[in-house]
């Protein structure tokens, strides 16, 4: 498909909704696992000024514009994006997706009492979405604990909530031992499930 480079980083020109039937629900279905970075102008700005986190976000199958300022950027080179993409409206979408299809979450990230909550309030609004389980995010990024709970859950949908730079490095680093799943770094958004 099409992509468009903004400073150096090349964004998916498409819609929410295009990119959510086009590229997200074949992933799922096939089973074949897609790594998602939603780029702000901050995140992009912090790449180009730390390669290795740049290498990490290159390594995703996919980039999308998340904030105005992308939007704007593409504009100002004549290359206009259609609209912002925000993980949290992405998360959505997947949890919806999830709840009618019956498949299986895993969150990561953010403390312990907030990932419990979001997941709490998660399965209020979307009762038939399988937990497969969750994990806060204070652990040593290092450690395999998370990776092994993920492993043997098996989850199609892995949302990993450490801000950035962390997420976007804790899924280049290990979702290639993984065998399946859409992995993407969603930021702050179990702050708001868990509110
Ligand atoms: N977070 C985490 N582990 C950490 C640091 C942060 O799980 O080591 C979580 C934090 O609790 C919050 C989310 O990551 O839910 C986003 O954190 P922050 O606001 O610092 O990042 P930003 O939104 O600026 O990317």
């Amino acid at each position: 498909e099409n992509r468009i480079n903004i400073l150096d980083i090349p964004f998916i020109h498409s819609t929410k909704k295009q990119f959510f039937h086009d590229i997200i629900i074949p992933s799922v279905e096939n089973q074949r696992k897609l790594f998602i970075v939603t780029a702000n102008p901050e995140i992009v700005m912090y790449a180009n000024e730390n390669p290795a986190y740049k290498k990490n976000i290159l390594q995703a199958d996919c980039i999308v514009a998340d904030g105005v300022g992308i939007i704007l950027a593409s504009k100002l080179i004549r290359k206009p994006l259609p609209e912002r993409i925000p993980g949290f409206e992405l998360m959505e979408l997947m949890l919806g997706y999830a709840n009618q299809n019956k498949k299986s979450i895993f969150l990561f990230g953010a403390k312990d009492y907030v990932v419990k909550k979001a997941a709490q309030n998660i399965r209020k609004k979307y009762p038939d979405i399988l937990i497969a389980g969750y994990h806060h995010g204070y652990v040593d990024l290092n450690d395999n604990t998370v990776l092994e709970l993920i492993k043997h859950s098996n989850p199609d949908f892995v949302f990993v909530a450490l801000g950035y730079p962390r997420q976007e490095n804790w899924i280049s680093r290990n979702m290639k031992k993984l065998n399946k799943g859409i992995y993407i770094g969603v930021g702050g958004s179990f702050d708001v499930w868990g509110g």
